[in-house]
C-alpha cells in the first residue's frame, strides 16, 4: 500500500490524527505526552550569529522524546498503532492488546522505517514519530500554504512538490516541507494555468493538478540548478561556506573505544577537516564544541542560517558483530527517485577518497531521509568513517595520523565537487594546490 507519496487520484486514506485534534491542526502539535512540538524556524539572525563557529550555549530547551519500543504501553502506543493501521501496516483488529508495544507493532514500525528510509530499529523515537505523523496527510486533506512561523510538513506537501517538479516548476526539493521555494513554484504554476496566484494549494489548484495528471514529465529544474551552481564556482574554495557537523557531544558520547569516545574522535576529525578546508580558502563552521550536544534540528538550523553550500556530518559506527567494518556515506533521498544529485555525488566522492587513502572497506553510499539530511537546505552528507567495534578499524581511527588522512580525503572530495567534471582527477591522487597568495 502506498504511504501517500503516489498520485493523489486514488481513494483518500482515512486520516488518523495522532494528536486527536481537529483536522486543521498541523502535525507535530500537541502530540502524546513527552513529545514536544517542533519549535518554528529560528529568527533569521543571518550568519552573524554563527560567526564563532559553534552553536554556542544559546540553543537550550531540548525536550527530547522518550522512545517507544517493545514493552512500552499507554496512549502514545495506541496512537502509533492507529497510525500504522491507517497506513495498512497493522491489521485492523490485529492480535495483541491495544496500547501495548508488542512484537507485531515493532515489526510494523520496522516496515515503516524501511519504506521511509529511516534507521530501522523497530522503535519510535522523535524522527519515526514525526514521519508517522506526516504520513497521514494525503493531498487534498487540508489547504497547503507557506507559513514561515510553522512550516506545513507532510506527505501531501511531498506529493505537491513532486507534481510541480514533474511539471517543470522549481518547487525546491521534494522534502515534504512547504517552504518559500514551494510557494514560488506553486505561484508560477497558478499563473501559467490562469488560477489565482496566491501560493495556496486549495480545491481549484488541486483540480488543475489532477487534470494535468502525469502527462508532462522531465524538467526537475532544481536538480539541474544544483549541479550548475557547483560547476560555476570554479576549482578553489574561496567564498564557499561549509558546515562540518561532528556527531554527538556533551553528555552523549556516541560509541566508545576504551576511554575514547566517538564524540571526541569525530570532533578531532572535524577540526582537522576545518583546518584543511580553511587553508584552501573555505569558510568553515563546526556545529558544536566539546561540551555541546545540539539536536538534529539545531544542527540543521545552524547550517541553514549560515547559508552553507555543503553540510558534512561525521560519525563512527559500532556493531555487536566484530566483523562489521568499513566506511559508509549517506545523502538525502527516498530511494524511489527523489534525491539530491549533488549530495549523492559528494557522498560518493568522500567515501571513495577515504577508502582509497586508508584501505578501509567500502560499504557504499545510501539514500536516507534522516532529519539531518532532510532539513538542511544545502547538499548534505553523513560520513560514517569506520567501526569502533572492529579491531583494525578501531586501531586506525585511534591513530591521529589516520584521522589526518581522512581529513585530507574529505578535503580532496570537497575540491573535486567544485571542479568541472572533465578536470576531475582519479580518486586518491588529487593533491590540493596551495592557496595562492592574494595579489
Ligand atoms: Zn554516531
Amino acid at each position: 500500500m502506498s504511504l501517500g507519496t503516489g498520485p493523489a487520484a486514488g481513494p483518500r486514506r482515512a486520516a488518523v490524527r495522532l494528536d486527536r485534534e481537529g483536522p486543521s491542526r498541523p502535525p507535530g502539535r500537541g502530540g502524546p505526552s513527552g513529545i514536544s512540538p517542533l519549535p518554528g524556524p529560528v529568527d533569521p539572525g543571518g550568519p552573524d550569529g554563527v560567526a564563532h563557529g559553534t552553536i554556542g550555549g544559546t540553543m537550550g530547551s531540548e525536550n527530547r522524546m522518550e522512545p517507544l519500543g517493545p514493552g512500552s504501553r499507554g496512549p502514545a502506543v495506541a496512537d502509533v498503532q492507529a497510525a500504522l493501521r491507517s497506513l495498512g501496516l497493522l491489521e485492523p483488529d490485529g492480535a495483541g492488546a491495544a496500547e501495548v508495544y508488542d512484537e507485531t507493532t515493532a515489526l510494523a514500525v520496522r516496515h515503516f522505517q524501511q519504506v521511509r528510509g529511516l534507521s530501522v530499529d523497530g522503535r519510535v523515537g522523535e524522527e519515526t514519530y514525526r514521519s508517522l505523523s506526516e504520513a497521514r496527510w494525503s493531498l487534498g486533506d487540508r489547504l497547503l500554504h507557506h507559513d514561515p512561523e510553522r512550516p506545513i510538513r507532510g506527505d501531501d506537501v511531498t506529493n505537491l512538490q513532486e507534481r510541480l517538479l514533474e511539471l517543470g516548476y522549481d518547487a525546491g526539493r521534494a522534502d515534504g516541507i512547504f517552504g518559500r521555494e514551494t510557494e514560488a513554484g506553486l505561484q508560477a504554476f497558478q499563473r501559467d494555468y490562469g488560477l489565482t496566484s496566491d501560493g495556496t494549494c486549495g480545491p481549484s489548484t488541486l483540480r488543475a493538478l489532477r487534470q494535468l495528471g502525469r502527462k508532462v514529465t522531465g524538467g526537475r529544474p532544481q536538480l539541474l540548478r544544483q549541479s550548475a551552481s557547483f560547476v560555476d564556482s570554479g576549482p578553489h574554495l574561496i567564498g564557499r561556506r561549509i558546515v562540518v557537523d561532528p556527531g554527538h557531544g556533551g553528555g552523549d558520547p556516541g560509541f566508545t573505544a576504551g576511554v575514547t569516545t566517538e564524540a571526541d574522535l569525530v570532533l578531532d576529525l572535524a577540526r582537522r577537516i576545518e583546518g584543511r578546508l580553511a587553508a584552501a580558502g573555505a569558510t568553515v563552521y563546526l556545529t558544536r564544541g566539546r561540551h555541546q550536544d545540539p539536536t538534529p534540528e539545531e544542527r540543521t538550523r545552524f547550517a541553514n542560517d549560515a547559508r552553507a553550500d555543503l553540510f558534512i556530518s561525521l560519525h563512527m559506527d559500532a556493531h555487536g558483530s566484530q566483523h562489521a567494518r568499513g566506511v559508509a556515506s549517506y545523502y538525502f533521498g527516498t530511494g524511489s527517485g527523489t534525491s539530491s544529485t549533488v549530495g549523492e555525488r559528494f557522498a560518493d566522492l568522500a567515501r571513495r577518497e577515504v577508502v582509497a587513502r586508508t584501505g578501509m572497506l567500502d560499504l557504499g553510499g545510501h539514500p536516507k531521509t534522516w532529519d539531518l539530511l532532510r532539513w538542511t537546505r544545502m547538499p548534505a552528507v553523513r560520513l560514517d568513517c569506520g567501526y569502533l567495534s572492529h579491531p583494525v578499524d578501531r586501531l586506525l581511527l585511534l591513530d591521529a595520523r589516520l584521522r589526518g588522512t581522512v581529513a585530507s580525503a574529505v578535503l580532496a572530495a570537497v575540491q573535486r565537487l567544485f571542479l568541472p567534471a572533465d578536470a576531475d582527477p582519479p580518486t586518491g591522487t588529487f593533491v590540493l594546490p596551495q592557496r595562492r597568495a592574494l595579489g
